[in-house]
């Protein structure tokens, strides 16, 4: 997405709000903390507000001056976006941050830095991370991106804090609808309110559709035994398919069957318990399959 106008990015009303009354104002603050689930738009915005803060133009951002382009296309030399290095964020990466930081810009007005991913601070990260926020230079503004609350209460109060929310469902079903995909209120209704995970789930979507139809199907015209070896090994192999899978199932079931939504239910607790996963698709199939027959 590019970052021509706040307006672009869907939702997120306040956030936007609270960033355009700091730019209108000239009040912007050495860290803000954007926390919101994965995928509302935390670093779309993030990179908007860095290219209105060094936009040359007089309505910022303007999307089409020397600054915006080169944020856009991610190569302003003022304009950092770090993320984890595997799991965490690491000391090192912090004092790689404190020693650029310590520069003063090239040529844009701020040297603005993009940590995505700061829940994943290590403690020993976090702390070096503090010195900065608590000695900021005057031009530098940090930003860090977390999808939860899970970080030091030290960072925190020294950040402006912008929440994220998730999504209406309407909100992304209208999007993926936009985009041309076919099964958009399913999918919306399995992302949780988050656009990034529609359109990961939009990936992956028709295979787990076909995979639960044909399993639905055998198993209320009481064939489970001819479910098929590629969806117990799709479902015994990939965690991922595995939970859209029984996602899809309860949506099926959301309004006819109670029962049927227990023995859901029941097969997410005896995954959670470490059961094998075939066992637990098969012990799945068997109760929808008595629960279809006492129905019938
Ligand atoms: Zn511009």
């Amino acid at each position: 997405m590019s970052i021509y106008s706040f307006q672009q990015l869907i939702g997120q009303e306040r956030a936007k709000t609270i960033l355009r009354h700091s730019l209108e104002r000239g009040r912007i603050s050495h860290a803000y903390l954007f926390v919101g689930p994965s995928g509302t738009g935390k670093r779309t915005l993030a990179l908007a507000f860095a290219a209105a803060l060094n936009c040359l133009a007089d309505q910022r951002p303007c999307g089409s001056c020397r600054n915006c382009r080169r944020i856009d296309e991610g190569n302003h030399p003022d304009v950092t976006v770090l993320e984890p290095e595997g799991r965490s964020f690491k000391i090192d990466q912090i004092r790689q941050v404190q020693q650029l930081i310590s520069l003063k810009p090239y040529e844009a007005r701020s040297k603005i830095f993009i940590l995505d991913g700061a829940e994943a601070l290590t403690e020993q990260a976090a702390n070096s991370l503090l010195k900065t926020l608590e000695e900021p230079p005057p031009y530098s503004v940090l930003i860090l991106l977390a999808d939860d609350s899970a970080l030091l209460p030290t960072i925190t109060s020294r950040c402006t804090l912008v929440h994220f929310q998730p999504l209406p469902q309407e909100t992304v079903e209208e999007y993926l609808r936009q985009r041309g995909i076919v099964e958009a209120a399913e999918i919306a209704a399995a992302s949780g309110g988050s656009i990034g995970k529609a359109l990961h789930l939009a990936e992956i979507w028709p295979e787990v559709s076909e995979a639960v139809q044909t399993f639905l199907e055998l198993v209320r015209s009481d064939q489970a035994w001819k479910i098929n070896a590629g969806i117990y090994s799709r479902f015994k192999e990939n965690q991922e398919f595995r939970r859209y899978f029984l996602e899809l199932c309860e949506q099926k079931y959301k309004t006819t069957s109670v029962s049927a939504l227990t023995a859901i239910h029941a097969a997410r607790e005896m995954l959670k318990a470490n059961v094998g996963p075939d066992a637990v698709l098969r012990s799945l199939a068997i109760r929808l399959a008595g629960d279809q027959r006492s129905a019938n």
